[in-house]
């Protein structure tokens, strides 16, 4: 098998036309192929003429130093992802540094009109996610330029540019063992499985994710029995909750605690997808992860802060006019229900 290091380069749709199925569109695929020693098999770099937002936004043009006119000449999204998919050949997984490379190919080849060609669910491999399980958790904020300096890695081309990072990510992942990087592989979440069937679950023996159905309705969502299944990751049996659900912009954390096992995390990541333009679908992706003390002890902190925050902000606004906070409650108090009728 061969690792397919990816990294892309995209603009941003300007706000008043944007497409929120496709944010963004991709102008450049960098990519490097690895066989199983990681001894180098070739590279791959294309500029893709855009058809959606055909104005390079200037911020972009500023990181990428890519220009309209450049990619004028250039061949289309289609073209070019047709020609990469055959240099990629058969037998490969794609590796990014984040998760947002695979999740904006599936959306631009959505939009674009291409069939999928990769099984659901798509697994790669997220060697930023990999350099956090090892060194911690401050490293999920850490750019590309950063990890490549802490790793003392030298110079292999310019960085905001697609084959630059792919080089330099393809020398990231080289540090780790192939069993590791196999071991710790990513499932992208872009589109949620249609049904309770088709829902995914990934258990590593010392986490366990899970992948919901699509809902209709964010309520929907809650009151399904998603977040009411927390138990051991290790010894899979039933556990006591420590610290009750709150929320965390899009997400919802919690602790509970395994007599046998210790400290474990529970996660719930609210996604939402836009079937068309207009219309949007729910689903959530949980986490059940074995944790330390301290870690336990940050989240119970991180709790305290968000609480205070959101009391001073209600004291600041006024309770009744705070709709926002409200609905926030309602959706806590939905979890809480939940777990407490298991
Ligand atoms: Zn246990």
């Amino acid at each position: 098998m061969n690792f397919i290091v990816l990294d892309l380069e995209w603009n941003q749709g300007p706000l008043n036309a944007r497409d929120e199925r496709m944010p963004v569109e991709i102008i450049e695929i960098g990519a490097v192929k690895l066989d199983e020693n990681f001894k180098k098999k070739g590279t791959y770099q294309k500029l893709i003429k855009p058809k959606f937002y055909k104005k390079i936004n200037p911020i972009t043009s500023e990181i990428t130093k890519i220009k309209t006119q450049d990619l004028e000449h250039e061949k289309d999204f289609n073209y070019v992802m047709k020609e990469f998919l055959r240099w990629c050949k058969d037998d490969y997984i794609l590796c990014t540094f984040g998760t947002q490379d695979i999740s904006e190919l599936i959306k631009n080849m959505q939009l674009n009109g291409m069939d999928i060609p990769f099984t659901y669910p798509v697994k790669y491999i997220d060697i930023q996610n990999i350099v956090n399980i090892f060194y911690g958790d401050k490293a999920e904020h850490l750019s590309l330029e950063y990890l490549t300096n802490f790793f003392n890695i030298k110079q292999k081309g310019v960085y905001h540019r697609a084959l630059g990072d792919a080089l330099y990510t393809a020398e990231i992942l080289k540090l780790f063992d192939t069993n590791v990087l196999t071991r710790y592989i990513s499932v992208d979440s872009t589109i949620g499985p249609k049904s309770e069937d088709d829902q995914v679950y990934v258990d590593t023996g010392l986490a366990f994710e899970m992948i919901s159905c699509e809902y209709k309705t964010r309520e929907e969502m809650y009151e399904s029995n998603l977040v009411s299944e927390v138990f051991c990751p290790v010894c899979k049996k039933k556990v006591d909750k420590v610290i009750d659900w709150f929320s965390d912009n899009a997400k919802y954390d919690s602790v509970y605690c395994c007599k046998e096992h210790g400290y474990i995390e529970g996660l719930i990541n609210i996604k939402k997808r836009y079937v068309t333009a207009k219309k949007e679908v729910y689903y959530g992706i949980k986490k059940i992860i074995l944790i330390d003390k301290e870690k336990y002890e940050t989240i119970f902190k991180r709790k305290e802060l968000i609480i205070k925050k959101r009391q001073e902000k209600r004291y600041i606004k006024g309770q009744e006019n705070n709709q926002e906070c409200n609905l926030e409650n309602n959706i806590e108090n939905n979890l809480e229900n939940n777990i407490d009728d298991n």
